[in-house]
């Protein structure tokens, strides 16, 4: 065996944990996998959909990163304030750390702030605060106009905004509120999952509605007044609402975008099957890469691709370390259940790397596809952490 590698992961999400379990699993001591995150819990983020409307509690979807320590993987808290790919050195908390490999897992930084209003005015459910402080809001708003709106046409989980307006409608069928207020959903993009093709779109398009929801696509905010309840659009249009639920701009995660990784949009490009950037022995993985597709339109940014590609670039670390041939390649394939409500979810995925644009089978809403996706929660909170 040759001298003991380090492998240095920065971010413990979606792919960082995946991309260190597997790795660990691939590569014995001395070998080292650390991985590198500010945050002491990690969230399961689809969950914060169920815990909008009461039917989580912030407790049950989080598990404490420092369990991946029993696994034999060294966890590093801190901020991670500087990357030099070329070193393949980060700087963590003042501190720097080398590796023989990086991969960079570092997510989608959310920006509310670039729309004058809106945190003030609104919940994130994008993150566990503002899903919490929506709940609470929820429950005690048992009248007037909910309104959910995507602040920026391209966001992580391009289902999640649909599913939460269903949600939200189940949530006041059930106590028998419905009538009680409209739910508007006010997107910046023109259709629902655009990605996933004309089918998809359409299938989300007619669930709303019939359930009641209006629809208002193609409508880019441009400023909310928190006091007035108002939200102002592009277009000259305005919408009112009582209870407001925004999914924020997202952003490559500042010190990504100060280091020499970040390509012209900020993101960091990669090859699309490898996951390797223009650095040796430097990856990147999950939301923070842009994955330009033959339709003009960037890979959506979702779990499933973080997972996926995660074991790819582990699956070749690992190769690479032990002297064999890489093995991995991501192909582009992934899906996503699609919660509508009432203990029911569709589900739909395909080919997303097909040209001349992504192949996707959809399958109509059931309990089925609702309890699958109860099942991934439990085997990603149980198994995985
Ligand atoms: C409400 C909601 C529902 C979703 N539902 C689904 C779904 O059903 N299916 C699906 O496929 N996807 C879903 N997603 C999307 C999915 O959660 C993300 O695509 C996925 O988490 C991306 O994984 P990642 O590893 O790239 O980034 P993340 O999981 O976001 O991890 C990035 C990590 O890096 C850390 N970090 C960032 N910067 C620093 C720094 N400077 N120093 C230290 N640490 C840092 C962050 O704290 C974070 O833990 C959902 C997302 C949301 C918000």
């Amino acid at each position: 065996m040759g001298a003991p590698k380090t492998i240095v992961i920065l971010g413990g999400g979606v792919g960082g944990v995946v991309a260190a379990r597997e790795l660990r699993k691939r590569l014995g001591r001395p070998h080292r996998v650390v991985l590198v995150e500010r945050e002491p819990q990690h969230v399961f983020a689809p969950s914060l959909l169920w815990l909008m409307v009461g039917q989580r509690e912030s407790r049950a979807i989080q598990r404490p990163l420092d369990r991946l320590e029993r696994k034999g993987i060294e966890v590093l808290h801190g901020e991670i304030e500087k990357i030099d790919p070329e070193a393949r050195r980060a700087t963590i908390s003042g501190k720097t750390v080398d590796g023989d490999y990086l991969v960079v897992a570092l997510g989608a930084e959310l920006a509310p702030e670039k729309v004058p209003g809106l945190r003030e005015a609104g919940h994130s459910f994008y993150t566990l605060a503002g899903a919490e402080t929506f709940r609470e809001s929820l429950a005690s708003t048992r009248k007037g106009r909910i309104v959910i709106l995507t602040a920026a046409p391209a966001y992580k989980c391009p289902a999640a905004p649909y599913e939460a307006a269903l949600l939200i409608d189940a949530f006041r069928r059930e106590g028998g509120v419905r009538d009680a207020g409209a739910i508007d959903v006010y997107a910046a993009e023109p259709g629902p999952m655009g990605v996933a093709g004309p089918e998809m779109s359409g299938a989300v398009k007619q669930i709303l509605q019939a359930k009641g929801i209006a629809y208002h696509p193609d409508h880019q905010v441009t400023a909310v007044d928190p006091g007035a309840k108002r939200l102002a659009f592009v277009n000259g249009a305005h919408g009112d609402f009582d209870l407001l639920a925004y999914v924020p701009p997202h952003r490559a995660p500042g010190v990504v975008r100060e280091s020499a990784l970040a390509g012209e949009t900020g993101w960091v490009s990669v090859d699309r099957h490898s996951l390797e950037t223009r650095f040796r022995g430097v990856y990147a993985i999950g939301d923070v890469v842009s994955i330009p597709l033959k339709l003009g339109k960037p890979l959506p940014k979702a779990g499933v691709f973080a997972h996926a590609e995660a074991e790819v670039v582990a699956k070749n670390i690992a190769s690479a370390v032990l002297g064999q041939a890489a093995a991995g390649r991501f192909d582009g394939h992934g899906e996503c259940f699609i919660e509508i409500g009432d203990g029911k979810a569709g589900f739909g995925g395909g080919d997303f790397y097909a040209e001349p644009e992504p192949v996707v089978q959809i399958h109509a809403p059931s309990r089925r596809w609702h309890l699958g996706k109860v099942l991934f929660e439990k085997s990603w909170l149980h198994l995985t952490l």
